[in-house]
């Protein structure tokens, strides 16, 4: 009885196993430590919500299929559509949220901001550019500061849940263009919400994604 017990309690436990290969992870700041930038209810929803909907949503998508085995990187390269828009929309949302700061640098450092002040010319010139990308992303997506093999910076964007890495390209910083980034607190102001989002915007981070690529 007792080794059935156990059996049985193995089988469960493989099972609740297999479910959540994926499980979110915590925000590196309180819900209320980017506003009034990004307000506490705008965190809720957006790490909550839709980033935790995601993983969930990736885990149901991948249970016996051969996904099931890979790094989130590997599904990543390896998917299309809905296990790709998952995948993806996971990694693009931990790669954003990572960087956002209630103490963010405002200005990089050291050899990115040598190569940014010889590309752009300025770092208001990078913000502003991105700023303008968002502007004029056709509904949702992504826009990013990205570095090439040879180290030449450049803007990109994405759209809906498109990422840097199916590009070869390495991503720095990330603004989520998606209206669920900023529609509580700013509504259909998508520039002024791309344009305030630097004050949180930790410019170390960037420069640790340089220097480590
Ligand atoms: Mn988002």
């Amino acid at each position: 009885m007792f080794i059935r017990l156990l059996f049985i309690s193995l089988i469960m436990a493989m099972n609740v196993q297999a479910k959540v290969r994926f499980e979110p992870k915590p925000l590196p700041y309180a819900y209320d430590a980017l506003a009034p930038v990004v307000s506490a209810e705008t965190l809720r929803y957006h790490h909550d919500k839709h980033y935790a909907g995601y993983v969930t949503k990736l885990n149901q998508l991948i249970a016996d299929t051969p996904f099931e085995e890979q790094s989130l990187e590997d599904i990543i390269m390896n998917s299309d559509r809905a296990i790709f828009n998952n995948a993806a929309q996971v990694w693009n949302h931990e790669f954003y949220f990572d960087q956002l700061s209630p103490d963010a640098a405002q200005r990089p450092s050291g050899a990115l901001l040598e190569a940014i002040n010889h590309q752009f010319g300025s770092v208001e010139a990078v913000r502003e550019a991105m700023n303008q990308a968002a502007v004029n992303l056709f509904g949702s997506g992504w826009v990013w500061l990205v570095v090439d093999d040879e180290g030449e910076l450049s803007i990109l964007s994405t759209r809906n849940a498109g990422l840097p890495m199916r590009h070869g390209l390495t991503p720095l910083l990330a603004l989520d263009v998606w209206e669920h980034a900023y529609y509580i607190d700013y509504r259909n102001r998508r520039g002024d919400a791309m344009h305030d989002l630097w004050r949180v915007m930790d410019w170390r981070k960037a420069e640790d994604r340089y220097e480590n690529r």
